[in-house]
């Protein structure tokens, strides 16, 4: 086992996983339950790097509660044995002490981790894959994509964009300079960067092109506030420091002398002294890889049912932007229950007995049939 930066990899493995977020180690802990040999993965920063690079104060959305012992797993959880909530004792962890977990659960499932090596691309090779990296070609049967989206901040294509700064290039919003700060974007990081600069002693501006997301009432937490930014906001509006202004289509900035000028499609305008922060997404993580995969309208990458490349035999997918049918596997939660899919698809390629997969199934962490999420099974 390593976690370690100078612990030489083969030069071929049976599976490369890249990237060691939730995704990537919660698939490298199915893959060793069915004893799969030679499993990588392969990390160009530390264990967690997403959350380590969070806002601080910026905590998951989703709560953690030890409850696996009575068959249901912590929702932020990564395997069916273990919890945040207990480990962290915190009910909504902070992106730093999440990454704790993380190690610690790479520990204590003995995975192989290599940090600080990125993957620059991938092509076919022979029978597999061979991975160019930023410290040469590893070979190997299967890769699988881990990479998640917090690496790709999307601009979404704003006029000007250079003048802003993204949500994901803060670090602590005490530290975002002016007093009255504008937010272009108010789903869950808007919220959170209003709530953020809010608790610095800032007045904050949301502007959000849609329908006030703030009052959706979508039941799927992928298409509507969580109960726990809503909570938060319903507390920090008392305190007259955020406005919130729906129906704003930002559709360019542009530099003045008193600062930049934020304009709406339908010709009205904003003067903020100070860049505005960006709260407008993230891009595919798959952009290394882009060559490999076809993409739906939305950007979404394409997948077999086994959440399989469908341009190229022998490259999967885990993690948010994973979606089969509408359905969008964007919480740990969600696309946790999809790791079991690509494990078992590999161990029947390489021969591997799938009975541990049936422990999967009983904990509620092995969906192969999607159509059992639609959301409107929750009646109140
Ligand atoms: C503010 C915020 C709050 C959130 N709250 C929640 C929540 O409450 N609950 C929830 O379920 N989800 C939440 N999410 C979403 C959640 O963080 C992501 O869905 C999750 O991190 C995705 O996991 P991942 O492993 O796919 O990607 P990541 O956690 O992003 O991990 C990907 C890893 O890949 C590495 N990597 C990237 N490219 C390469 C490369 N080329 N070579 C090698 N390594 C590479 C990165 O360094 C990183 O460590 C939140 C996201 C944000 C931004």
């Amino acid at each position: 086992m390593s976690l370690s930066e100078d612990r030489r990899i083969p030069d071929h493995v049976t599976v490369a996983i890249v990237g060691a977020g939730p995704a990537g180690l919660g698939v490298a802990r199915v893959l060793r339950d069915l004893a799969i040999p030679d499993v990588w993965v392969l990390e160009r920063g530390r264990i967690g790097q997403s959350f380590l690079r969070w806002p601080s104060g910026t905590r998951l959305l989703t709560p953690s509660f030890p409850v696996n012992v009575f068959g249901l797993t912590d929702l932020n959880a990564i395997s069916y044995d273990s919890s945040p909530g207990w480990s962290l004792k915190r009910e909504h962890p902070d992106g730093g002490r999440y990454a704790q977990y993380l190690e610690q659960a790479a520990l204590a499932f003995g995975l192989n981790v290599a940090c600080g090596i990125e993957v620059l691309g991938l092509e076919p090779h022979g029978e597999g894959l061979v991975l160019r990296t930023d410290r040469g070609e590893i070979g190997a049967d299967f890769v699988i994509w881990a990479c998640g989206q917090f690496g790709t901040p999307s601009d979404g294509g704003l006029i000007g964009a250079e003048l802003a700064r993204h949500y994901a290039a803060v670090g602590r919003w005490q530290d975002v300079p002016g007093d009255e700060v504008f937010v272009i974007g108010g789903y869950e990081s808007g919220i959170d960067a209003a709530l953020g600069l809010a608790r610095a002693g800032k007045r904050v501006t949301v502007l959000e092109r849609g329908a006030a997301p703030w009052q959706d009432r979508d039941k799927d937490p992928s298409r509507a506030l969580s109960p726990f930014t809503r909570q938060r906001l319903d507390v920090a509006m008392k305190g007259g420091a955020i406005t919130l202004i729906d129906g704003a289509e930002v559709v360019a900035l542009e530099e003045e002398p008193g600062g930049i000028r934020i304009l709406a499609g339908d010709g009205r305008s904003w003067l903020s002294s100070h860049a505005p922060i960006l709260a407008t997404g993230f891009a595919s993580g798959t952009a290394p890889v882009s060559g490999w995969f076809d993409y739906d309208e939305t950007g979404l990458p394409l997948l077999t049912p086994q959440d399989e490349s469908t341009e190229l035999p022998g490259l999967f997918l885990v993690g948010p932007e994973v979606s089969h049918n509408g359905h969008l596997f964007c919480f740990i939660y969600k696309f946790r229950q999809r790791f079991a899919v690509v494990a078992r698809a590999i161990a029947g390629r390489v021969g591997a007995d799938t009975s541990a997969l049936e422990l999967y199934r009983a904990n509620n962490m092995y969906l192969d049939d999607p159509t059992c999420c639609d959301a409107d099974k929750c009646l109140c």
